[in-house]
């Protein structure tokens, strides 16, 4: 293995890879209100290059930070000055990501159908692209592959579409990967795919929900980021695109929608891995679903996947009033979490975003599901898949299929409670109610 690491380190080199030698991921315990503070003027020290993994939310919850090899001295200083608490969840990010790179490059072989293709390893965007191909191929009754727009840097974005009939039927939405480095997250959109195929025509409960809704799949939602987290910096989360006046490229695709938007929960300095963007939509990326979203006019169930935390989170998330479906939401996100924790024990946490707010700065506002909700498409929910910080983004490939079909239980869960409970389309009123001008 020695040597297939020096020739991914060489390759790395040659290819102008950013490297993240001596970098480590600190976690800080902040034990009151003035200790988030102080963690929060350390956010605000461009210089010192800090990406917040888990940003300072309230006391007692966790905040997880990358920090460059320059400024580890300085913030380990700052944190013990002040006597915040804290350890180190990674020693040194690029031999994980020497790990991972190793790993890929071992198991990288073409498949040739999707019975061979390996799942248990991460894949470029090229490959992901080749996947769909190969399963629309081998399923063109259930499976066709829709184009809804183009990035900023002009790929195309794809959409599955599982359909065995009918004409716009109520449809479930799943997306992966909209931050890009959340790389568990694609590669679980991947795995449920082949699942789909699979489970149609076998598997009762999940046949039926086939035979009465459609399922869209978008697995790779930034790809221009996900293409920069392969050739350039593994941990970048935006989009791609320029911002005029600043030399700082990409927009949080998560802060982007219409809901809320520009409040706090997201930023408006370009630098700033949560900034919203110049305005709502502004993202083709955001944008092409926006258009989807509306042209479709019957989606009942809005799923848009993230990592890490282990959590499933329901709106509001730039508004602490509850939503009227509070209870309902709140009850099916126990019974998904409860499916999921059934295969392998894993743990989740579920609640409104605001409320669980534990990775987002407070609140999250101009999140994608907030929009949909407020679409009047009730079933809206996040998931922040593994881990809780161990790895957090950089989790080992040999868990991606674990945290694959453990999800996928609350995914079914979700939706057999969509179908067995329709909604009615959404009333015009709702998508100019006051929630959703606030
Ligand atoms: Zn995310």
């Amino acid at each position: 293995m020695r040597g297939l690491l020096i020739l991914s380190l060489l390759l790395g080199a040659v290819l102008g890879k950013d490297d993240f030698v001596g970098h480590q991921v600190l976690r800080i315990s902040v034990a009151d209100e003035a200790q988030v503070q102080k963690v929060t003027e350390l956010e605000d020290l461009e210089h010192l290059q800090l990406d917040f993994w888990r940003g300072p939310a309230q006391p007692g919850s966790p905040i997880d930070v990358r920090v460059p090899f320059p400024s580890l001295q300085a913030v380990k200083v700052f944190l013990e000055a002040h006597g915040i608490e804290y350890t180190i969840m990674i020693e040194d990010v690029q031999s994980l990501l020497d790990e991972e790179e190793e790993q890929m490059f071992a198991f990288q072989a073409r498949a040739a159908s999707t019975d061979t293709f390996n799942y248990a390893t991460y894949h470029t965007l090229e490959e992901i692209y080749g996947f769909m191909d190969m399963l629309v191929a081998e399923h063109p009754q259930l499976v066709s592959k829709l184009q809804i727009g183009k990035t900023y840097e002009g790929r195309p974005i794809y959409v599955l579409k599982f359909s065995t009939g009918g004409s716009n039927r109520p449809a479930i939405w799943i997306d992966t990967g909209i931050h890009s480095r959340e790389w568990v997250t694609q590669a679980s959109g991947i795995w449920f795919a082949k699942k789909i195929t699979q489970d149609y025509g076998q598997n009762p409960a999940f046949t039926a929900i086939l035979d009465n809704m459609d399922i869209f799949l978008e697995i790779v939602t930034n790809p221009d980021g996900f293409a920069f987290t392969h050739s350039k910096n593994r941990l970048w989360r935006k989009t791609r695109s320029i911002t005029a006046g600043s030399s700082c490229v990409g927009v949080d695709p998560n802060r982007n929608w219409d809901a809320g938007f520009g409040k706090a929960g997201a930023s408006n300095n370009p630098c700033s891995e949560t900034y919203h963007g110049k305005f709502a939509n502004s993202e083709s990326e955001v944008k092409s679903i926006v258009d989807f979203v509306k042209s479709h006019g019957n989606i009942k169930a809005f799923i848009s996947i993230h990592s890490y935390s282990q959590l499933l989170l329901y709106p509001y998330g730039y508004t602490t009033d509850p939503t009227p479906d509070q209870a309902e939401l709140d009850q099916l996100a126990k019974s998904a979490v409860t499916a999921l924790a059934s295969l392998y024990g894993t743990k989740y946490k579920y609640g409104s975003i605001i409320k669980a707010f534990e990775i987002f700065p407070n609140r999250a506002s101009g999140g994608t599901i907030d929009w949909t909700y407020n679409q009047g498409i009730k079933y809206s929910y996040t998931f922040e898949l593994r881990d809780t910080g161990r790895y957090g983004f950089l989790l080992p490939a040999s868990q991606i299929v674990p945290t694959a079909q453990e999800t996928w239980l609350a995914l079914q869960t979700i939706m057999d409670h969509t179908l067995k409970h329709p909604t009615e389309p959404a009333p015009r009123s709702l998508l100019f109610s006051p929630l959703a001008t606030k």
